[in-house]
């Protein structure tokens, strides 16, 4: 079975791919993979002291700038940040992007991440991924020819929403020969500076990010890591493309 060089990356908000795999995206671009990134809602909540028009322009505008780097399209599905509701529609536009840009690779948060938005992305970009395939789909885009390979990025820490720890990370990806292009990805987004100091008490937002990678790297003994997990559900097929792309990258906890 042969998968698409085309990976789909479907987050709920700008610079929620720059901080969770975007390390994992340049390794794979510089492998022939075109990248598209999408998010659901374009972050209006995340303006401080600007109004949710103007913040929803201009972090459109710094997330298109990040995605540049990586040669990569932006599209915004247009969804209100914080108002994330699974619905016909939304699941329809994911089933549409994902066959105009015929994926083979999904990306998507975890099922079990500590945002209700994040959550709720993950599971209409499960729900929309697995009739991708199916032609009784109500729109006019040809369906892709295989249901793509899923994967889930990391939360901002490896519990869930209670605080339990997720079952491990599948498999670590050592990004330290690509942490700067992270990061200036990751700097475009200076609307979120103000609002992380606000919202989480965080000071250094991308110091943080680059820590939270570091943190990970200790875990399997590299200076900076970001980790996944495959869907390995029913309904996806379970090659592990990307493990065997970057495989010289890949690194698991020692015990
Ligand atoms: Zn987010």
């Amino acid at each position: 079975m042969t998968f698409n060089k085309s990976i789909l990356v479907i987050q709920a908000h700008p610079d929620d791919t720059e901080a969770w795999c975007s390390g994992t995206l340049k390794l794979l671009h510089d492998r022939g993979y075109k990248i598209t990134i999408a998010t659901m809602t374009a972050g209006g909540m995340g303006g401080v002291q600007s109004t949710e028009d103007i913040t929803i322009e201009v972090r459109k505008e710094e997330a298109a700038r990040a995605a540049a780097l990586l040669d990569a399209d932006y599209v915004c599905l247009d969804q209100r940040d914080g108002f994330l509701f699974d619905s016909t529609d939304i699941r329809l536009d994911v089933v549409k992007l994902i066959r105009v840009v015929e994926a083979g690779i999904v990306l998507t948060h975890h099922p079990l991440d500590y945002h209700a938005d994040h959550r709720a992305t993950a599971a209409i970009t499960d729900a929309a991924a697995m009739i991708s395939s199916l032609p009784n789909v109500p729109i006019d885009e040809v369906p892709v020819p295989v249901t793509p390979l899923l994967y889930h990025t990391t939360p901002m820490s490896l519990t869930d929403p209670l605080g339990v720890p997720l079952s491990p990370p599948q498999f670590f990806i050592d990004i330290t020969s690509v942490i700067e292009i992270k990061m200036e990805m990751l700097a475009f987004h200076v609307s979120q500076i103000e609002l992380m100091k606000h919202m989480h008490k965080i000071d250094d937002f991308f110091g943080e990010m680059k820590k939270y990678n570091m943190e990970l790297g200790q875990m399997v003994g590299v200076p900076f890591a970001e980790c996944f997990w495959q869907h390995l559900g029913g309904g996806y097929q379970k090659n592990p493309l990307i493990q065997e792309e970057l495989a010289s990258y890949i690194k698991t906890v020692k015990a």
